[in-house]
């Protein structure tokens, strides 16, 4: 550390990212990003924009939003769009947390990283032993709540009814329901904005659009957070967006039939890789995500994770507390998933 950084820095733990290995023929099932390219318009819609590249971005953000509300069925002045879902986050943790936040012990590492740079009091409250949210640990909680839904790392899902049982009992407080893998297999909590205003649904183009590397989140909210969410943009960073980015998420967004066509095929490898997993001795939690979180009967996570690693397989395994004994693996292709299975075969010994 230099003597420049602000002291209340001092103690800040980053996010840790999963490991970014290229090059090397490494099956990748760590970060959850899709094993399908973007929606086959994205290409020609980023090339597009090399042309304009020489002016600043579109600052109405366009296409984009109207595309983005139609398909999420609310007003253009609903939504908002976000350099990455995490920078949406940013700013609510910075601008939207008044009487601090709230989140569970187990969920996206990075609600904590924030509370800690933006200085937010946080009260954490525990997953139940199985890893569900009890939804009367949430009432009156008189903090900015955050959950993600599926959960990140468990997969685990509310059901719409739930997250609706803690936004009524939250009606003076933020909720914000981040959506990341919503669309593999949980319900959206979108269509309960119409009676609710505390509520923030989050969402991104990373996972099931197939646009990590684009940097492309969206939240969906009443005219007033929506507003105040823009009023932070613009007093940080106007163009958040870049042109290419934009291009490519109207194209994807333009194309509903291959969006819903990766969602299915990634349930259908979920389910089929969760069949697999157990015949060799796995316990799967009921993920509606896009990937799995399992745990050995017999064997360490963290001697499968090394010996997955040395066969070229990358899966997350989180040295930390109650899940330490998990794995966390992404839903690969349909080849993905084969040769992990194969690999664990061999690395369990299992006979075929
Ligand atoms: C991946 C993820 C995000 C961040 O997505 P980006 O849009 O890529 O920034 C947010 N929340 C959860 C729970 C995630 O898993």
């Amino acid at each position: 550390m230099s003597n420049y950084l602000d002291k209340r820095l001092k103690g800040l733990q980053p996010y840790v990212p999963g490991e970014q290995l290229r090059g090397r023929k490494i099956i990748k099932l760590n970060t959850n990003e899709s094993p399908f390219p973007p929606a086959p318009g994205v290409r020609t819609a980023v090339e597009r924009e090399i042309d304009s590249l020489s002016l600043y971005p579109d600052i109405s953000g366009g296409s984009l939003m109207t595309g983005l509300a139609a398909w999420l069925g609310v007003g253009r002045e609903n939504v908002f769009a976000g350099n990455g879902s995490d920078e949406i986050l940013a700013f609510l943790f910075q601008g939207f947390c008044p009487n601090g936040a709230v989140f569970a012990d187990l969920t996206y590492g990075f609600y904590s990283v924030y509370a800690e740079l933006y200085h937010v009091d946080t009260e954490i409250i525990p997953l139940k032993e199985d890893f569900t949210i009890d939804v009367k640990d949430y009432a009156n909680a008189g903090r900015t709540i955050f959950i993600a839904n599926p959960n990140a790392p468990t997969g685990i899902a509310l059901s719409r009814n739930e997250v609706e049982e803690i936004v009524k009992s939250n009606r003076d407080t933020l909720v914000v329901i981040d959506e990341a893998y919503v669309h593999f297999g949980a319900e959206s909590c979108v269509s309960l904005l119409e009676k609710y205003d505390n509520l923030m649904v989050v969402g991104t183009f990373s996972k099931s659009r197939s646009l990590a590397g684009a940097r492309l989140g969206y939240a969906v909210s009443s005219r007033e957070l929506i507003a105040d969410l823009e009023r932070i943009k613009f007093s940080f960073n106007p163009y958040n967006i870049n042109q290419m980015t934009m291009a490519a998420g109207t194209a994807s967004l333009s194309d509903q039939d291959y969006f819903d066509e990766c969602c299915v095929k990634i349930a259908d490898i979920r389910s089929n890789c969760i069949s697999e997993l157990q015949s060799l001795g796995f316990v799967c939690t009921n993920s509606s995500a896009n990937f799995v979180f399992v745990r050995h009967q017999a064997r360490q996570a963290q001697e499968l994770y090394l010996a997955l690693k040395e066969q070229n397989i990358l899966v997350r395994w989180f040295n930390k507390p109650r899940i330490d004994n998990y794995l966390r693996i992404s839903i690969g292709s349909d080849r993905d998933m084969a040769v992990l299975v194969e690999a664990l075969k061999v690395i369990l010994q299992v006979k075929a």
